[in-house]
């Protein structure tokens, strides 16, 4: 096969998405203990593996960039809000159970019946400094339920909220948000695992926190409910990640790849820690999505095929949607510009189309990973402690 002829390369990490340091939080150590083989290149044998994270604190809503939250308690839980000194207790049957949040200068305001406070941050946690579920909201756009624990405070003119939540609860927010009804379970499984690398080898990719909630990052959604599918696929491969040559590294995946995965250095993109293979994917031969887009002559100018700066260029001038691939061609039809492609996303890692249909086909897990991601091993990265009872929040 093509891939098998692709030279291994050792790089930084994939650098169309930014990537700077933490400016919080302290990792929780966890260290490998076993090793399963999935591919002929992979170890067998047990060894050590990069220092792992318990938790991961995402920033929630920053598209939106908000200057008014709300925040709410769900029936069973309490939700302990602290300002400064002073701090309420959200609860369904204390007849006080939500908060509105506002920004006032570089200050927070929260306004919970009469009472009133103001702090230049908010924590809010469960009543042991625990994680707890909420529902946070941007009045009139989005409410979003969550499981974790929650800092709100003003960057850049705006409300920043971050939520901390343990790595499988992350997993399982955000296989929710890329997954489909008619996703099935091995294909789940699959997402689960290049999810938690993602996890596992790339925190730290904003300042603030870990990871965002869109594309720039992962999708993220409500945690699933239990017993759901989603929640039974991330649960049969807890603590699982992939590795390339012993390494964990954050798996990237794409949508639909147009019939062939690509590498990021053919997409114009520094290479990667792990080099990426383009591998056949026969269902998108098959059934390729194909796109076509109307695109400003200034822009057409621009634009080429298979290369990811340049799409993601334009597609931050024409929107999201106009460039969904890096497989087109530009025509020139009825006077105006067209480009005119097949795929969805950036084409790199794993095809969720492809791992959908390799699963209905049969395929396990194990084998739609091992095909999008040749030459790599999973390995276990368990959890060991209580990721928010590591929490710096804590006291
Ligand atoms: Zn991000
Ligand atoms: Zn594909």
């Amino acid at each position: 096969m093509i891939r098998d002829r692709w030279t291994r390369m050792r790089t930084a990490v994939h650098p169309a998405r930014k990537s700077t340091p933490c400016k919080f939080g302290g990792p929780v150590f966890a260290f490998i203990t076993a090793l399963v083989v999935t591919s002929p290149a992979a170890l067998s044998f047990a060894q050590t593996a990069p220092p792992a994270v318990a938790n991961v604190r995402i920033g929630v809503f920053g598209l939106f960039h908000p200057h008014q939250l709300t925040l709410s308690a769900p029936l069973g839980h309490a939700l302990v809000v602290r300002a400064g000194e002073e701090q309420i207790v959200l609860e369904r049957s204390s007849g006080v159970n939500s908060v509105n949040i506002l920004l006032s200068g570089s200050e927070i305001v929260l306004q919970s019946g009469a009472r009133t406070l103001r702090a230049p941050a908010l924590t809010v946690s469960g009543r042991k400094n625990g994680p707890t579920d909420f529902v946070l909201a941007v009045p009139g756009k989005i409410a979003r339920h969550y499981r974790g624990a929650l800092e709100i405070r003003q960057s850049a003119g705006h409300l920043l909220a971050v939520v901390t939540m343990d790595r499988e609860t992350a997993v399982a927010s955000i296989v929710a948000a890329e997954s489909t009804v008619d996703t099935p379970f091995e294909a789940l499984k699959a997402q689960a695992v290049a999810t938690r690398s993602y996890l596992v080898a790339s925190r730290g990719r904003h300042y603030d926190f870990d990871f965002c909630d869109t594309t720039h990052c992962q999708f993220l959604r409500e945690p699933p409910e239990t017993g759901t599918m989603v929640a039974q696929a991330v649960e049969a491969t807890r603590d699982m990640v992939l590795a390339y040559e012993s390494k964990p590294f954050a798996a990237m995946y794409t949508r639909s790849c147009a019939g062939r995965t690509r590498t990021p250095t053919e997409l114009g993109l520094p290479a990667a820690v792990y080099p990426y293979y383009p591998v056949e994917c026969k269902y998108c031969r098959e059934h390729p999505v194909r796109w076509s887009s109307r695109i400003p002559a200034e822009d057409a100018a621009r634009l080429r095929s298979s290369n990811e700066p340049a799409r993601l260029r334009a597609a931050r001038n024409l929107g999201w949607n106009t460039i969904p691939s890096n497989s087109f061609i530009v025509k020139k039809k009825d006077g105006e510009n067209r480009a005119e492609g097949t795929g969805q996303g950036h084409g790199i890692g794993l095809c969720q189309a492809g791992a959908k249909a390799m699963a209905a086909e049969g395929d396990d897990f194990r084998q739609i990973l091992l095909h999008y991601y040749p030459n790599t091993a999973i390995i276990s990265i368990p959890v060991i402690a209580d990721p928010l009872s590591q929490s710096r929040w804590e006291n």
